[in-house]
């Protein structure tokens, strides 16, 4: 008799496989079989890590920084990010209210974990980051997921905001800009946006893992420079990975409130412990030295944006709200189901990477089919390649 499996925890068993997985499993299995497949797929910078960052690492390492550190995260690196906080966004937060983590999506895992639970209702924008809904079910909450419009570039607005407080929501995760759709918030928005925090008392997680991505005129990107009217009810989560090319990495952080952090380095104490002491030495380099290699690839991914954006007008079937940010744009592709005999985006991706050869991100993983997100974090030879194979596509069916 072949002993029963031990049973998974219902936590996980309820957890939704990503959606995203199927199309990606399939380009893999593609490109190992020699197919030349041009994936709009990662969400990572196609950037090396700049030099002066894996020079301070293996610094570190010479010099014996290989040890457990301050679950906090060491205190250069902490001050470094209050610095630099201080002189872009003029905020006041001192080294106790910084705390460093192994990466935004494992700390984001934390507040969740620290600060929800059965009964609450936490609010997101849909098209969302395919983590947050299932952190927030993780810590036994529940999302309540607010539609954005495609006619208004997907941007968040404090008027459906004030919905999903109607809704019961206590808290609100924004991401702006946003993966998927490159969204961005501008600041007259922002502040109606504080408004209704202030007004209606909500605690406000303000992911901003693509601060450094914005492609406006105007400057916003960050709550932070709202943080003296809600201070006690803002958490302002980062990261190094896109910024600084540093993924791999894992260094993120957290600014807020003391006591929201100290529930966080208790939790993380239990946990990871921190994240490796030679990133987090790393990452003092980054802020001090690499902010050269930061204007260079945002200048690199607007030039790219540009370029998608002209090669979409020539693509039937598609049409695309205007990315303002990060490096990812949420095409509308409804045009091309009926031709291409598919009901969703979801079997859309799966013929385009078929027959074009060309791997994209189906919307439905990020709560809004009819769209898939496109990354332009490649080569601008293999994102032209990509894009003409997908006007070929669409002109053939
Ligand atoms: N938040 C958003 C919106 C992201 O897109 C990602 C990564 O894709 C993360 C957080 C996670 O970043 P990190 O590598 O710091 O964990």
């Amino acid at each position: 008799m072949t002993p029963k499996p031990f049973p998974i925890a219902q936590r996980v068993s309820r957890m939704r496989e990503s959606p995203t997985l199927a199309v990606m499993m399939e380009a893999k299995r593609l490109k190992s079989q020699g197919v030349d497949v041009i994936d709009f797929g990662p969400g990572e910078p196609d950037f090396p890590t700049p030099e002066p960052i894996c020079r301070a690492a293996a610094a570190a390492i010479s010099a014996g920084h290989t040890h457990y550190t301050d679950p906090a995260g060491i205190i250069e690196l902490r001050q470094a990010i209050s610095a630099w906080h201080a002189e872009h966004h003029g905020t006041d937060y001192d080294a106790s209210e910084v705390l460093v983590g192994c990466g935004a999506k494992n700390l984001l895992f934390l507040l969740c974990l620290a600060l929800f639970e059965s009964g609450d209702r936490v609010a997101l924008f849909s098209p969302y980051w395919v983590s947050f809904p299932e952190q927030i079910r993780l810590s036994e909450a529940e999302p309540v997921i607010i539609q954005t419009d495609p006619e208004t570039g997907f941007v968040p607005t404090a008027a459906l905001l004030e919905t999903a407080c109607d809704r019961g929501a206590r808290a609100v995760i924004l991401n702006s800009p946003c993966n998927p759709t490159g969204a961005t918030i501008p600041v007259e928005e922002m502040d109606r946006i504080v408004s209704v925090i202030e007004k209606r008392n909500l605690l406000l997680i303000s992911d901003e893992c693509y601060e450094a991505f914005v492609y406006t005129e105007e400057e916003g990107g960050s709550f932070a420079r709202f943080h003296r009217r809600i201070r006690d009810r803002l958490i302002i989560v980062n990261s190094f990975s896109k910024k600084f090319a540093m993924t791999g990495w894992r260094v993120g952080y957290l600014l807020g409130p003391e006591e929201i952090l100290r529930a966080v380095r208790k939790l993380q104490s239990h946990d990871a412990t921190h994240t490796s002491s030679i990133s987090q030495w790393a990452a003092v380099a980054a802020i001090q030295e690499a902010q050269g290699s930061v204007r260079a690839m945002r200048e690199e991914f607007r030039q790219r944006r540009d370029l998608l954006l002209k090669a979409f007008k020539k693509i039937p079937g598609i049409s695309c709200s205007i990315p303002t940010g990060a490096f990812y744009a949420f095409p509308n592709l409804e045009g091309l189901y009926r031709g291409a005999g598919v009901s969703s985006t979801a079997e859309l991706s799966a013929k385009i990477l078929r027959e074009a050869r060309v791997a994209t991100v189906p919307g439905e993983a990020f709560g809004r089919g009819g769209h898939v997100r496109i990354s332009y974090a490649l080569s601008r030879d293999r994102l032209l390649t990509g894009l003409d194979r997908l006007r070929q596509f669409a002109e053939s069916v």
